[in-house]
C-alpha cells in the first residue's frame, strides 16, 4: 500500500522543526545564564522544546495519507511526546554545564537519539496497524545514525551558540536552527521511508476527524508555544541584563566613592579615616611581632602667607609637589595622609633602632627643602611620636606627633623635634576656649541659627538645620568650626548639646503657642552624646518638658561616628525610631562610608556631604555619576536625600535631574537668627523668594538685612 504526503503540510512541519531549534538554541543560553530560575528554565524548556519536536513529528504523520481511513491511540500518542520531552530535559542539562566533553555529548546524543527515535517509532505504533507495519532495516538503521548525527551536532552548536547575544550571533543561531530543523525532519521523513504498509492493512486507531485539521492546530498552537516560550526568554534576558549593568555601575560607583572617602582628592595621599586604620594595622603588626612604629607631624612652614600672597593654585601645586616627594622617601608599606592644609601625617613601620625615626625626619625635611617651584623654596616643622613610648592609640599618637612639631615650630621652624612628655600641656588658646566656653553656656552667649531646607523642585520650605553660634561678647559672632572641635575635647559637649536641644525645643515651642505651622528641625549630635545609653530618655524628657510631639525633631550624626561603634548605633537609632524621632545620616560620602552598613542603620535621611555637591558643577563627570548613584542608592533604601552646600542654579539642575529630595545651601538661604527664620515660616507661599548672596559681603551678622527685607 503507497503512502502519499501533503506538502503543504510537510513544509509546515519544517518550520516547526526550524522553530523548535531555534526556541531550543535560546533556552541552551538561558538555562546556562540564570542563576535562580535555573529549574523553571529547565522544565519549561523541556517542555517547549519537546512539544516542538513531537509536534514537528505529528504534523508530519498527518501529511502522511494511506488509501484508508487514519487515526492515532491518544495514550501511545501522549507516550511518544512525554519521550520527546524527555530527550529535551536531557540535552538543556548538558549544554547547560560548564563545560561538555567529547563523551557527555556522545552519551548525550544517544539519549536524545533513543528519545527521539522512540518517539517517532511509538509514533507510528499509535496508529495500531492490522497487520502491523514492516520495516526496512537499512532504512531504519539510517534513521538511528541521522538522529544520533543531528543530537550530536545540536548538542555541540547549542554548547557553543549558548551565550551569543550580539547580532551575529543570532544570525549563526538562526544558520545553526535551520541545519537542526531539516536534520530532525530528515530522521523522520527517513523513518517513514523505511515503513511498509502491506495491502489491505487497516488502522486500529481510524476516527473521523481531519488529519489536515488536525495537523493545522496543532502546528499552529505549537508554533505559538515555542513564540511565546522565545518571547519571554527574550524579555527575561534583557531584564538580567539590565540588572547586571544596574549592579555593575552601583560597584564602580562603590569602588570609586571607597576610594574618595579614603583619599584626599588633592594630593590623592590617604585621609584621616585610612590614617587611623593604617595605624591599626600598625598597632595590630606590634601585637604580633613587637615591630615599632612612628608617626610623624609634618607642617609646611610659612604656607598660609603663600596661599595669601600667591593665590589657591600656587599653593595646591606646592602642596601636589611636597606630596609627592614625601612619597618618594619613605617605604611603600609606610602611610602618609593629609591632614587638611598644610599638614601632613606620615606613618612610618618596623623601626630598626633607637636613631631610625630622626633619620627619615631628615630624609623628610631635605625632599621638602628639595621643591623650589617659582622662586618659593618649601621648608618644614616636623614632630614624631613613637609607640608604644608616646601614646596608646592612634589619638595620642597623633596628638604627641602634633605637639613636637609644635614645639619644632616655637624653635624657628624648618627642623624636627621628637615627642617629651613634658610638651603636653593644653596649649593656651585652646585653654582659654575651655574655661570661656564654659561661662558662655551658663550666661546664655550662645545662640541658635536656624538654615532652611527646601524641596529641590518646587523650592518649598520644609524644615531647618539648627547650628549653634557664640556671640562673644568682645569677639563678636563665632562660627561653631572654631569652638566644636575644642567642646568635643574637653568634654563640654555634652552641655553645649543639651542647651541646644532645649533651646531649639523650647522655640518650637513658643512658634506652636503663636499658631505657626513649624516643620521639623534638625539638630547635630556629636560622637560623644551618641553613645550615651541615657541619650533617647533626656531627649525624651526635654520634649516632654516643652510638650512637643517627637516629629519635631530630627537629629543629625555623622557617619563615622555612626560607623564607630555599629551596633550600639543602631540600637540607640531603633530606640529613637520608636519614640518617632528620625535620624539623617550627616556629611555622607567623607567618613568610612560603607553602604552595606548604611543597609542596617535604622536612618530616615541621607545628607550628601557639600564637596560633592562643590564638585557637580567643576568637578569630572564621574563625580556627578557619583551623586547620582548615591541618591539613587537612597531611594533604593528608602532614604530622603538633602543635598547639603548648594551654591548655584547649576548645582540646583544636577540635583533636580538626579530626583534629590531637599536642598540646603546659600543659593536658598544662609543660616538665620530665630526670628528671621519665623517670618520665613509664616510667609505668604513658604517658596523660596532671596536672591543669593554674594559671598563677599556675607559676615555672620551682614545677611539678617538681607533676609527680612
Ligand atoms: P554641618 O552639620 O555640616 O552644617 C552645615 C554647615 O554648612 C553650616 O556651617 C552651614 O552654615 C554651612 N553651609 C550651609 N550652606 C552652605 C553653602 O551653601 N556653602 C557652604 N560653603 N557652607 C554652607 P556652620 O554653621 O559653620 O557649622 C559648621 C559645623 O559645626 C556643622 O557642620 C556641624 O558639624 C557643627 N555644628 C553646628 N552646630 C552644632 C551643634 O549644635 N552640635 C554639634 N555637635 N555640632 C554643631
Ligand atoms: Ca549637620
Ligand atoms: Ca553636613
Amino acid at each position: 500500500m503507497i503512502g502519499q504526503y501533503d506538502y503543504r503540510l510537510v513544509a509546515l512541519s519544517v518550520v516547526v522543526a526550524v522553530l523548535a531549534s531555534y526556541t531550543s538554541l535560546d533556552l541552551a543560553g538561558r538555562v546556562a545564564a540564570v542563576r535562580r530560575r535555573a529549574h523553571v528554565w529547565l522544565a519549561g524548556g523541556a517542555f517547549a522544546m519537546g512539544t516542538g519536536i513531537w509536534s514537528m513529528h505529528f504534523v508530519a504523520m498527518l501529511a502522511f495519507k494511506l488509501p484508508i481511513a487514519m487515526g492515532y491511540n491518544f495514550f501511545i500518542t501522549t507516550a511518544s511526546w512525554l519521550m520527546a520531552v524527555f530527550a529535551s530535559a536531557i540535552a538543556l542539562h548538558l549544554v547547560s554545564q560548564p563545560s561538555l566533553a567529547a563523551r557527555r555529548i556522545f552519551f548525550g546524543a544517544i539519549c536524545m537519539a533513543a528519545g527521539i527515535c522512540g518517539m517517532h517509532y511509538t509514533g507510528m505504533y499509535a496508529m495500531r496497524m492490522q497487520p502491523g507495519i514492516v520495516y526496512d532495516p537499512i532504512l531504519v538503521g539510517a534513521s538511528l545514525v541521522i538522529a544520533f548525527g543531528a543530537s550530536a551536532a545540536a548538542l555541540f552548536i547549542a554548547f557553543r551558540l549558548r551565550n551569543a547575544a550580539s547580532l551575529r550571533g543570532v544570525v549563526r543561531k538562526i544558520g545553526a536552527a535551520a541545519v537542526m530543523g531539516v536534520a530532525i525532519a530528515g530522521m523522520h521523513y527517513t523513518g517513514m521511508a523505511a515503513a511498509r504498509f502491506p495491502l489491505g492493512s487497516v488502522c486500529g486507531a481510524a476516527t473521523d476527524l481531519d488529519p489536515a485539521w488536525l495537523a493545522t492546530l496543532i502546528g499552529v498552537s505549537t508554533l505559538l508555544l515555542l513564540g511565546t516560550t522565545l518571547i519571554a526568554s527574550i524579555l527575561d534576558q534583557r531584564l538580567e541584563n539590565q540588572t547586571a549593568q544596574l549592579v555593575n555601575s552601583l560597584s564602580k560607583a562603590n569602588a570609586e566613592l571607597l576610594h574618595m572617602s579614603l583619599h584626599d582628592p588633592l594630593t590623592n595621599l590617604a585621609n584621616r579615616a585610612l590614617l587611623h586604620d593604617r595605624i591599626g594595622q600598625s598597632l595590630d603588626r606590634w601585637r604580633h611581632n613587637r615591630s615599632h612604629f612612628a608617626v610623624i607631624y609634618v607642617d609646611l612652614d610659612g604656607f598660609k602667607a603663600i596661599n595669601d600672597n600667591l593665590g589657591h593654585r600656587v599653593g595646591d601645586e606646592l602642596l601636589k609637589s611636597a606630596a609627592r616627594v614625601m612619597s618618594e622617601t619613605v617605604r611603600h608599606s609606610d602611610t602618609i595622609a593629609r591632614m587638611g592644609g598644610d599638614e601632613f601625617v606620615v606613618v612610618v613601620n618596623d623601626l630598626d633602632g633607637p636613631d631610625a625615626v630622626s633619620r627619615v625626619c631628615s630624609k623628610l625635611l631635605e625632599a621638602i627643602t628639595s621643591v623650589a617651584e617659582g622662586g618659593i623654596q618649601l621648608s618644614a616643622s616636623i614632630g614624631s611620636a613613637v609607640y608604644p613610648d608616646d601614646g596608646e592609640d592612634a589619638s595620642q599618637l597623633i596628638t604627641a606627633a602634633d605637639l613636637a612639631m609644635y614645639a619644632a615650630k616655637m624653635a624657628g621652624k624648618n627642623g624636627h623635634q621628637s615627642y617629651q612628655p613634658s610638651m603636653n600641656v593644653p596649649a593656651s588658646e585652646e585653654f582659654a576656649i575651655q574655661t570661656e566656653l564654659r561661662a558662655a553656656i551658663r550666661n546664655n552667649e550662645l545662640i541658635v541659627y536656624y538654615q532652611p531646607k527646601y524641596s529641590a523642585g518646587e523650592r518649598r520650605l520644609l524644615g531647618a538645620e539648627a547650628l549653634v553660634r557664640w556671640q562673644h561678647p568682645e569677639r563678636g559672632l563665632i562660627p561653631p568650626d572654631r569652638f566644636i572641635y575644642v567642646a568635643e575635647r574637653c568634654g563640654l559637649i555634652v552641655d553645649l548639646e543639651c542647651w541646644v536641644l532645649e533651646s531649639v525645643c523650647a522655640q518650637i515651642r513658643a512658634w506652636l503657642d503663636a499658631g505657626m505651622d513649624v516643620p521639623p528641625v534638625s539638630v547635630n549630635l556629636s560622637a560623644v552624646r551618641i553613645r550615651d545609653k541615657d541619650l533617647p530618655e533626656h531627649v525624651q524628657a526635654c520634649l516632654d518638658r516643652h510638650g512637643l510631639p517627637a516629629r519635631y525633631l530630627v537629629f543629625e550624626i555623622t557617619e563615622s561616628l555612626a560607623m564607630d561603634d555599629v551596633f550600639q548605633a543602631i540600637r540607640t537609632l531603633a530606640r529613637f525610631n520608636e519614640m518617632g524621632v528620625h535620624f539623617a545620616l550627616d556629611d555622607f560620602g567623607t567618613g568610612y562610608s560603607s553602604l552595606s552598613y548604611l543597609k542596617q542603620l535604622p536612618l530616615q535621611q541621607l545628607k550628601i556631604d557639600r564637596t560633592f555637591i562643590a564638585d557637580l558643577e567643576h568637578g569630572e563627570e564621574s563625580h556627578a555619576e557619583i551623586v547620582r548613584s548615591i541618591i539613587g542608592l537612597a531611594h533604593a533604601l528608602g532614604l530622603r536625600v538633602v543635598a547639603e552646600g548648594v551654591e548655584t542654579e547649576a548645582q540646583m539642575t544636577y540635583l533636580n535631574r538626579f530626583r534629590c529630595d531637599e536642598v540646603q545651601g546659600y543659593l536658598l538661604s544662609r543660616p538665620v537668627p530665630a526670628n528671621d527664620f519665623a517670618a520665613l515660616i509664616a510667609g505668604p507661599s513658604r517658596a523660596m523668594p532671596v536672591p543669593p548672596l554674594a559671598k563677599a559681603e556675607l559676615g555672620e551678622l551682614g545677611f539678617r538685612r538681607g533676609l527680612t527685607a
